[in-house]
């Protein structure tokens, strides 16, 4: 008897999960189901985008385009006529996402948490927004779900801010958030026709932000902890196994890998420190508070903008020769940074924009992405994360953060389907999506 052709999707997404450390998990036996689903189906390392950021990386995968293609470059912008700082969302995606193409072709939809999905286009089905969607009751489509979201006690994501003050209430408030988010998950399904069905976990990333290193390290209550929350996530693919039927194909999926955050480097220091960078209050709240005279300044990861004349308000470095010189020397110099004392260098690479977006006329033409590309795009070692603060005392510090993300950790595992390359990154998953979902 030949198999029934899968024609529906069930996509679960576990934000920032690793392939290395899902091997491992498997290998000891910790999750049995993943286990079973890894040996049947084709489970294979991914790589992230550039920078691997989850409302970079999902508006990938939702969209199946790169980020200089979707929009969303990073996790904060600014707009260089005002010099504001802002959010990239859903609004700046210049394509269509997965769920808008399949609710064209007339294909039933459900998006549950998905990162940049906030505000909600219309579809086909139903969407709840993810992580960057701050009011529920504004993230859903249809609208009137956000409040019948709420009386039941559904959250976006867990407080976060507990972590720093109150860790058992932290992992208290993400393992009840995830058990809502399951409870609703299954609400939905069972009462939802569908042919792409996609359910995102956040918790997995907001737990290895402030635990990866101890995990890690082997500290045993921590891998206790991980080895219970995961198992949590293994009973959860075993009963979507069991309930999924003969047409449908399962995809698992992270966004990027993870590792053990060293520690963090703040690039506004850096630039301070050599007098690339200078502010007009002691303490600068925002980009307002850039001196004119400044040459350059960073935003979150590794951004690095050159104050430049006709493009920043208060520009100063001229187009053209300043501007390619600056841009060497920074490079340069931040490729040779190093703590007191050290041999390994902090930055791994330095891109200019057109070695990482190209110089494809279409760019050009499109003066907006033009102005979002940062005129330096700095990749660290693993375990230094870049950050974008304007003002940190300190070039290094070490916080309550002690995991980040990685770029080429990411995995996939696809049950009922193909993949069409053979080196997969995230953006190359959605043209099989589409494949199947006929
Ligand atoms: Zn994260």
């Amino acid at each position: 008897m030949s198999k029934p052709k899968k024609n529906k999707i069930f996509v679960l997404a576990l934000d920032g999960t690793p392939f290395s450390f899902l091997q491992k998990m498997i290998a000891s036996g910790k999750m049995p189901h993943l286990a079973q689903l890894a040996k049947k189906g084709d489970f294979r390392r991914m790589e992230s985008v550039v920078p691997p950021v989850s409302s970079v990386a999902w508006a990938s995968f939702l969209t199946g385009k790169k980020p200089q293609q979707h929009g969303i470059l990073s996790f904060t912008e600014r707009n260089p006529a005002t010099m504001d700082w802002y959010t990239p969302d859903a609004k700046q995606l210049k394509c269509k996402t997965l769920p808008e193409i399949l609710s064209e072709r007339g294909k039933r939809v459900f998006i549950m948490n998905v990162p940049a999905t906030y505000p909600p286009k219309k579809i086909n089905g139903v969407s709840i927004c993810g992580f960057l969607g701050n009011d529920l009751l504004k993230g859903t489509y249809p609208a009137g779900e956000g409040k019948i979201l709420q009386k039941k006690g559904y959250r976006i994501d867990a407080d976060t801010s507990l972590a720093k003050s109150d860790f058992p209430a932290f992992l208290q408030d993400l393992k009840s958030v995830l058990e809502k988010r399951i409870e609703i998950m299954w609400h939905y399904f069972n009462q939802e026709k569908w042919d792409f069905f996609m359910a995102h976990i956040m918790e997995t990333d907001r737990l290895h932000h402030f635990t990866w290193e101890f995990m890690a390290t082997g500290n045993a209550h921590f891998v206790e902890l991980y080895d219970r929350f995961y198992g949590r996530l293994d009973k959860l693919i075993g009963e979507i196994i069991k309930k999924i039927d003969d047409n449908t194909a399962l995809m698992l999926l992270s966004d990027h890998g993870f590792t053990t955050l060293k520690k963090e480097v703040y690039l506004n220091n850096w630039l301070w420190q050599n007098n690339y960078l200078r502010f007009t209050k002691p303490i600068p709240q925002s980009l307002h508070d850039i001196h004119p005279e400044s040459k350059a300044y960073a935003l979150y990861p590794g951004r690095i903008f050159i104050n430049l004349k006709g493009r920043e308000k208060n520009g100063r470095v001229e187009q053209g020769g300043e501007y390619e010189l600056l841009r060497t020397e920074i490079k340069n110099r931040l490729l040779e940074l190093r703590e007191p004392g050290a041999h390994e260098r902090i930055i791994n690479k330095v891109f200019l924009w057109e070695d990482l977006y190209g110089r494809a006329p279409l760019d050009f033409a499109d003066k907006h992405s033009f102005s979002d590309y940062a005129d330096l795009i700095a990749i660290a070692q693993e375990g230094n994360d870049l950050k974008g603060v304007l003002w940190n005392k300190d070039l290094f510090a070490k916080t309550v953060f002690n995991g980040m993300h990685t770029f080429d950790d990411a995995f996939v595992l696809l049950n009922g389907g193909v993949f069409s390359k053979e080196n997969l990154a995230i953006p190359d998953l959605a043209p099989d999506i589409l494949k199947i979902v006929q």
